[in-house]
C-alpha cells in the first residue's frame, strides 16, 4: 500500500485498508486485528452480526456487500460505512431506519461502471441522479463512490474503471457534491487502485489466503 502510494506521491495515511472477513472465523479475525487491524468489512449483514458481537468493541465495521432492504433495519447503526447503495428506494430505507435510531448513517454510492448484467451498482448514466438524491436525505451522509470492475486476470484492466471513477468523482465534486471517498481496489487490483486515487481498498484473500 506504501509503495503504490508512493509511486504517485500520494499520502499513504489517507489509504484506509478495510480488510474483508467474509467467510473468516472470529479467532482468525483476532489474528489480524492483533496485527493492527480494525476496520472490518463483511458482505453480508446475517454473516456480520454474530461476528460484531463475538469480537466486541474497538473494530469499526464496514458493509461492502449488496444490501437487500429487508436487512436495512439490522444494519443502520452497526456499520460505520455502508459502501453499497446503489438504488434509491434503498437509500430512503436506510434514511427512514437512520432517522427511527436517531443517527446519521454514512454511505457510498456504488456504481456498475462496465454496465456488467448481474452485477450490483447503479448504472454510469444514472450516477449523479443517484448521488443528488443520497445527498439530500438528511439521515444519510453521503462520502463517496464505490465500486467493483469487471474480473480481470491483470490488475491492469481494472485501471480504466478506477480512473473513470475517480474523475467523475471529481466532475460531481465540482457540483458541490461531497464525494472524497473512493472505496475501489480488492486483492488483485489494490495497488492500482491506489495510483488512480483510492482512499479504502477492500482485501480479503491477500491477507487471509483463498479458501482459509
Ligand atoms: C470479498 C470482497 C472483497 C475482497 O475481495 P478479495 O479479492 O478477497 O480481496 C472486496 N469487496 C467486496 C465487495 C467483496 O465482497
Amino acid at each position: 500500500m506504501v509503495a503504490a502510494a508512493e509511486r504517485v506521491w500520494r499520502d499513504p495515511h489517507r489509504i484506509t485498508l478495510v480488510v474483508v472477513t467474509k467467510g473468516v472465523m472470529p479467532d482468525q479475525i483476532r489474528e489480524v486485528m492483533d496485527a493492527g487491524a480494525f476496520v472490518l468489512g463483511e458482505n453480508r449483514v446475517q454473516e456480520a452480526l454474530p461476528k460484531i458481537s463475538a469480537l466486541g468493541p474497538g473494530i469499526t465495521w464496514h458493509l461492502v456487500g449488496y444490501l437487500q432492504r429487508n436487512k436495512v433495519k439490522d444494519a443502520v447503526g452497526i456499520f460505520e460505512l455502508i459502501h453499497s447503495v446503489d438504488r434509491l428506494e434503498l437509500a430512503r430505507e436506510l434514511d427512514r431506519r437512520a432517522a427511527q435510531k436517531g443517527i446519521i448513517q454514512k454511505v457510498l454510492v456504488q456504481t456498475n461502471v462496465a454496465r456488467e448484467s448481474g452485477k450490483h451498482g447503479v448504472a454510469p448514466e444514472g450516477l449523479e441522479a443517484l448521488v443528488g438524491e443520497v445527498a439530500a436525505l438528511p439521515h444519510l451522509l453521503l462520502e463517496g463512490l464505490m465500486v467493483i470492475p469487471p474480473l480481470s486476470a491483470d490488475p491492469e484492466g481494472s485501471r480504466p474503471h478506477f480512473r473513470w471513477l475517480a474523475q467523475r468523482a471529481e466532475e460531481l465534486r465540482r457540483g458541490g457534491l461531497p464525494l472524497q471517498e473512493l472505496s475501489m481496489g480488492m486483492s488483485n487490483d489494490f495497488e492500482v487502485a491506489i495510483e488512480e486515487g483510492a482512499t479504502l481498498i477492500r482485501v480479503g484473500t491477500a491477507i487471509f489466503g483463498r479458501g482459509h
